[in-house]
């Protein structure tokens, strides 16, 4: 299966990854809709209960201390730093991705090369102004309050939000059209631990193939896009993209 991968890698000119939650799970980061993903524990808090209720954002930060225990030590795995590779080398030009780890900057590829469509989880922002935050800052202001007031910003009053976008909540333009003009100039997309079920994200793999690209996925369960893709790989991701590096310099 990996010749085959590595097979389509060789031939493409121009390649483009679309990442998702699983390529993470690796580093120790749940998926939402595996059976010990974040869904089964938690409903999303949607954008429109964020902005209207203070208690949905102290309830939204609390979880995101929570969950941040976890994601905040997580490395990248063996699947970004053989991602990174590819991108080192010239065969992968662009990685759009719906994570909001930066673990694809951590595993060392550069910013320019790096689309997020949901996103950064690893700092905060001013709905209003913009102006950025560190998590400790938010956190901070957060224990001082006895987690009775959710952060707001300091230059204007605004709501501070965790920089990343949520159900309901608009998305990111720059990124979204950065997305299409990748898509389009693809004639390899490789999706990669994604379930492929959330738009409009899952709408770039779709656009690329309705163009003319050559379309693989590679997830362990099948996805909504298994019937349009030319090769499906349901294996471990890590495992699989160590092997494909390995047949590239065979
Ligand atoms: P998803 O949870 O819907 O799907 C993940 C897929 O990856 C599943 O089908 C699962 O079978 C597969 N998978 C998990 N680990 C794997 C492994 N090691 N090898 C092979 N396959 C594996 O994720 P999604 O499609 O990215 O959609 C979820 C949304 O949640 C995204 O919008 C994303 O922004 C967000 N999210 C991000 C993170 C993160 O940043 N790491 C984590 C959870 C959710
Ligand atoms: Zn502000």
């Amino acid at each position: 299966m990996t010749i085959a991968l590595a097979d389509y890698v060789k031939a493409a000119e121009h390649i483009v990854v679309f990442t998702g939650a699983g390529i993470s799970t690796e580093s120790g980061i749940p998926d939402f809709r595996s059976p010990t993903g974040l869904w089964q524990t938690h409903k999303p808090i949607q954008f429109q209960d964020f902005v209207n209720s203070e208690d949905c954002r102290i309830e939204a930060w609390n979880r995101k201390f929570e969950i941040d225990k976890t994601i905040a030590k997580a490395r990248p795995n063996k699947g970004h730093l053989a991602l990174a590779e590819l991108v080192k080398t010239g065969r992968v030009r662009t990685i759009i991705t719906q994570n909001i780890d930066n673990l694809h900057q951590d595993s060392g590829v550069d910013e320019g090369c790096i689309i997020e469509l949901h996103g950064n989880g690893t700092y905060a922002s001013c709905l209003d102004c913009q102006t950025r935050y560190t998590l400790d800052d938010i956190k901070s202001a957060f224990t001082e309050s006895n987690g009775m007031v959710a952060p707001t910003c300091r230059q204007c009053d605004g709501i501070v939000k965790s920089a990343t976008i949520s159900f309901g909540q608009s998305m990111p333009e720059g990124p979204m059209q950065l997305a299409e003009i990748a898509a389009l100039s693809c004639d390899l997309m490789i999706a990669i631990g994604s379930s492929l079920q959330v738009y409009p994200a899952a709408g770039f793999p779709i656009l690329s193939k309705r163009n003319g690209s050559s379309l693989i996925i590679i997830n362990r369960e099948p996805t909504e896009l298994d019937a349009i893709a030319d090769l499906i790989i349901n294996q471990e991701i890590g495992d699989t993209l160590e092997a494909l590096i390995k047949d590239l310099h065979m």
